[in-house]
């Protein structure tokens, strides 16, 4: 059954937006499908800036998409995908998100459970020293012992040779060779080098698990900040609905499309591989279960790869806690792109199939076959935007000649 979206208190102002014809006949402007960073971003500046009237359908029973949150039984505040760290060095994409919600500073730290014991990861000076018990001083000192360790790749391409070459084969095998088997269900020497460079090595002690400029949670949750950029009365929602079930019903003149490109095309050329994961979230009877925000298992004697505490991520103060085990899949949603290079021959070959159908544009982690963090995919969504906005005043400039002027005024 359709839902519309409960927050939606006035769904018969959106029916009539712009005008006295029943939407049935009006139709819309634009359907999104796909309600979370990627189609919520377009959907509020299509209605906020272009006033354009805009249908979003998703078939989860949320919006938000993956970094959906909500409070579980206990009353915490949990992330229903996994722990979500939002962190960015791009000055306007905070400044755009912040038009939706408050901060609360939240710098991650992970620790790697090796050899039994728990120490920072990225490795740093500290890793270093706790697991060897070596007293390396400075930052000269860690890299000369990693330089020591080292055992440089000529050429440079998968993610087992960018680890070896920067700290050999020892210290790989402790902490990424296991773990990436375990996430991506194949070796590092099979995926591109992208996936294990998200990890750096450091020679200092600084233990935080991301350097961006700026690492901030919303402040209410990530839920909530969707719930107000989805506030717009000419946005709106329908959940628990695939596009499938209403694409020949609804009438609109363009469609953004978040799902995954191949299902669009009925995989015509093959499926995409992704990656799954199934989550395990466990409320436990104690104010504290671990001593940071995650803790990775890199050890394949281990079936899950994490273990995430929100209270650390969320700052919430509560006599219970609630956790998340990670465990990859092959079966399940499709959260990860598996970058690799005959992943990402077939994803050219819907990306030229798309460009090729007119009225329909792709965009987001699973629409353009990208490993994107948060942030990327709201600067996708938001350049996306920038070249609907360019085409739409050019036509209307063309279109209209008063318009010309004014516009020819303006300028000094
Ligand atoms: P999604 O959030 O996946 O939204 C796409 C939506 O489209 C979904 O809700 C889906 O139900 C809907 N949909 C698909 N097909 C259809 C259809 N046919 N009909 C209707 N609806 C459809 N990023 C960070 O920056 N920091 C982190 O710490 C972080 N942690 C992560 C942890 C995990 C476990 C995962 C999986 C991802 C993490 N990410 C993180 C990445 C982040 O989740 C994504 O970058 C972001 O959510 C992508 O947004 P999106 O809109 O492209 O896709
Ligand atoms: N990785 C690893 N050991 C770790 C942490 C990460 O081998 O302790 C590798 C693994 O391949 C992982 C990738 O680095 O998939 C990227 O890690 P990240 O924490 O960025 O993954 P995400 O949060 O996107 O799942």
């Amino acid at each position: 059954m359709r839902n519309l979206n409960p927050q939606d208190s006035h769904p018969e102002r959106l029916g009539g937006v712009g005008g006295e014809l029943p939407q049935r006949q009006r139709g819309f402007d634009y359907l999104i499908v796909g309600a979370g960073f990627a189609g919520s971003v377009l959907a509020e500046r299509l209605a906020a800036g272009l006033n354009k009237r805009v249908l979003v359908v998703d078939r989860r029973s949320h919006i938000a998409g993956n970094a959906y949150d909500y409070y579980d039984e206990s009353g915490v505040l949990i992330h229903r995908y996994g722990p979500h760290i939002f962190h960015t060095n791009a000055q306007r994409i905070v400044d755009y998100l912040s038009r939706f919600t408050e901060w609360r500073p939240y710098e991650h730290r992970v620790l790697a459970q090796v050899d039994g014991q728990e120490v920072p990861i990225p490795i740093n000076r500290t890793t270093l020293n706790k697991l060897y018990g070596l007293d390396l001083q400075t930052d000269e000192d860690a890299a000369h012992y990693l330089a020591s360790r080292a055992e440089p790749v000529e050429n440079i391409q998968t993610s087992e040779d960018v680890v070896i070459n920067g700290i050999g084969r020892e210290l790989y095998e402790k902490f990424f060779r296991g773990y990436t088997r375990k996430q991506w269900g194949l070796d590092p020497s099979q995926l591109d080098k992208s996936v294990t460079s998200r990890i750096p090595t450091r020679t200092n002690t600084d233990d935080r698990y991301f350097t961006d400029t700026f690492q901030q949670m919303p402040k209410y949750g990530y839920t909530k900040m969707f719930e107000k950029m989805l506030a717009h009365p000419n946005i709106k929602v329908m959940l628990n609905t695939d596009y499938r079930e209403i694409r020949d019903e609804v009438r609109h003149d363009h469609l953004i499309f978040c799902g995954p490109i191949d299902e669009y095309f009925d995989y015509r050329f093959g499926k995409l591989p992704y990656r799954s994961l199934k989550f395990e979230h466990k409320q436990l009877d104690q104010e504290q279960f671990q001593a940071v925000g995650t803790v990775n298992y890199p050890s394949e004697d281990v079936p899950y790869t994490r273990i995430s505490e929100y209270k650390h991520l969320t700052g919430q103060v509560h006599p219970k806690t609630s956790v998340t085990y990670e465990y990859p899949s092959a079966e399940g949603d499709p959260y990860y792109p598996i970058p690799r290079p005959e992943n990402a021959e077939l994803y050219k070959r819907y990306q030229q199939l798309a460009e090729q159908t007119p009225g329909v544009t792709f965009v987001g982690r699973l629409g353009t076959y990208k490993y994107y963090n948060m942030d990327q995919v709201v600067g996708q969504a938001l350049a996306l935007y920038k070249r609907i906005e360019e085409a739409e005043r050019g036509s209307e400039s063309e279109a209209s000649p008063e318009h010309n002027q004014s516009l020819t005024e303006q300028a000094p």
